[in-house]
């Protein structure tokens, strides 16, 4: 299967099992917006409170919040979104489809970037173990080509961002002869500038309705909250403040699933510091966020540090955790280190004085800010990628399972009488009696016992038990393992314990 095949299969598996559905579906659907059915809502919720518990409760410096989605409009003006959050556009006049006209030409890179990586595999293959890497790179004439056309586009490609230079994208991807995928035609209109936001009215329109943004992210609520949340609660600095909370953005090209969509969740948290600290604090928290990751068992190479060539005008360091999508290593989380721009504009904008006394130096400061900011969909997609397998069985049949990592898991545990009578299922129930309250379990009597393993497989259960009849006798239930497919038999009493060391969460919290 191909990645893109692949990836095919993943939306419909989402879909068929209750993971992930397009919006509004039963009315064609709503281009880029997606909900999440019973599965999904629980691995979201799973993969949120890893993320809230490992900030606010293993850092004593870090608080959480929950602003409103609804902000005063000059917030954003403030923070530089009415002004600049805008995508380069373009469309083919043929096909009349729209691109980014700065992701056709990284585009463009990553198939250069490929080649190279498939002459590379090339040599490795002809020259076995005498293969010298680095030497086959510096001198292979096909490599060598190909990276000079790189570095030549990369070049004017990155002179182009830095300048804000439309007429030179437009130029660089006439030039490479990068065409539509749909027509297939070179035939571009100009590169235009299209603003991201989402806008609404509040108030009734007689009143003088006012113009009122979906947010974009949800770092402002933080920046506009910060006295109200330093003072309130005597945070001295160095402190953070975390929140999970909805985006909008009209993005233009929503495409891969839920990478990218036009409403979506962000795990941000700002990180408030000292100015001058700021390079130490970003280099600790890009440690602190790839730990994170990593402690999820999802393999340390599936992840990669992608460090910013541009910054934006207001931040000194800017880095993406990147993830090993399907469709290749995409940005999964962004830290930024902001300096002191969101505070103190908002310190202009707003005309109320956001500084912090510093008792120690005696002086008063507006402090920098070091963010990390996750996408919780993006993050969903990383863990849904990575877990479905296809596995062959023994029988030569075939097996789904999603080896999703067992704390995250929608449902931990399914239980199931081996047949509908003789008092099993009422055993059955006494074993979901005695879990529930720490497991989220499914009860399921119905098919053969294999059918029902395989449908635990497909939502990534870490554990199925099984109550047979010697279970009436002896007080111990099967128990099969997801990922080996092992069955041990366990007594009723030891269950929780044992389910509970696989999934728990808190010893993933101790593991970081
Ligand atoms: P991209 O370059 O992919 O558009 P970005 O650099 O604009 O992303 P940030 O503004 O840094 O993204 O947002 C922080 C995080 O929010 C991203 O790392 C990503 O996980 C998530 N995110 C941003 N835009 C979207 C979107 N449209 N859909 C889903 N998640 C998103």
């Amino acid at each position: 299967m191909t990645q893109d095949e692949l990836f095919k299969v993943l939306v419909a598996h989402c879909k068929e099992y209750g993971f992930i559905f397009p919006s509004s579906e039963i009315y064609d659907g709503l281009a880029a917006v997606y909900d999440y059915g019973q599965m999904g809502v629980q691995l979201k919720n799973n993969i949120k409170n890893y993320w809230w518990e490992a900030m606010t409760r293993l850092n004593e410096n870090i608080v959480g919040i929950d602003s409103a989605i609804f902000m005063h409009p000059r917030i954003w003006e403030a923070s530089g979104h009415v002004g600049a959050f805008n995508d380069p556009l373009i469309d083919n006049k043929d096909s009349k489809k729209r691109y980014r006209a700065d992701v056709l030409i990284e585009d463009y890179l990553g198939k250069i970037e490929e080649k190279i990586e498939k002459e590379v595999a090339k040599g490795r293959k002809k020259f076995g173990e005498a293969f010298d890497e680095a030497q086959f790179r510096a001198t292979n004439p096909n490599v060598l080509r190909e990276k000079a056309k790189w570095d030549e586009v990369h070049n004017r490609y990155v002179a182009a961002e830095k300048a804000n230079d439309f007429a030179e994208y437009r130029q660089i991807i006439i030039d490479c002869g990068i065409v539509c995928p749909i027509s297939g035609t070179c035939n571009w209109t100009e590169v235009r500038q299209f603003n991201l936001m989402f806008s609404t009215s509040m108030g009734s329109t007689a009143d003088g309705a006012n113009l009122i943004y979906l947010r974009p992210e949800t770092a402002q609520g933080i920046f506009v909250n910060y006295l109200n949340v330093q003072k309130t609660g005597r945070m001295k600095i160095p402190f953070g403040i975390a929140q999970i909370g909805k985006a909008f953005r009209n993005e233009i090209v929503a495409r891969q699933f839920i990478f990218r969509m036009r409403e979506f969740e962000q795990m941000e948290m700002q990180f408030f510091i000292k100015p001058g600290t700021e390079l130490d604090w970003f280099k600790k928290w890009k440690e602190t966020r790839m730990k994170w990751h990593v402690n999820l068992g999802m393999g340390a190479d599936n992840y990669r540090f992608h460090d910013h060539e541009k910054l934006a005008h207001y931040a000194n360091a800017a880095t993406d955790i990147e993830f090993n999508f399907p469709f290749g290593f995409k940005e999964l989380e962004g830290i930024h280190s902001r300096t002191n721009f969101d505070l103190g504009n908002h310190q202009k904008f707003s005309g109320k004085k956001i500084e912090y006394f510093d008792p120690e130096e005696n002086t008063s400061y507006t402090p920098y800010v070091i963010e990390t900011s996750i996408g919780v969909d993006r993050m969903v997609l990383a863990v849904l990628s990575h877990s479905y397998t296809v596995e062959p069985l023994e029988n030569g049949e075939e097996r789904v399972v999603m080896r999703i990592p067992a704390p995250l898991a929608p449902i931990k545990v399914a239980v199931m009488p081996l047949v509908k009578k003789d008092g099993l299922p009422e055993l059955a129930q006494k074993v979901v009696d005695e879990l529930k309250y720490d497991f989220s379990y499914q009860y399921d009597e119905k098919d053969s016992i294999g059918k029902r393993y395989r449908r635990q497989d497909a939502i990534g259960t870490p554990f199925c038990v099984t109550v047979d009849h010697d279970s009436l006798v002896d007080g111990c239930v099967t128990v099969r393992e997801r990922d080996t497919m092992k069955q041990e038999r366990v007594k009723i009493e030891d269950l929780r314990a044992m389910i509970e060391k696989k999934v728990s969460l808190t010893n993933l919290l101790r593991n970081l």
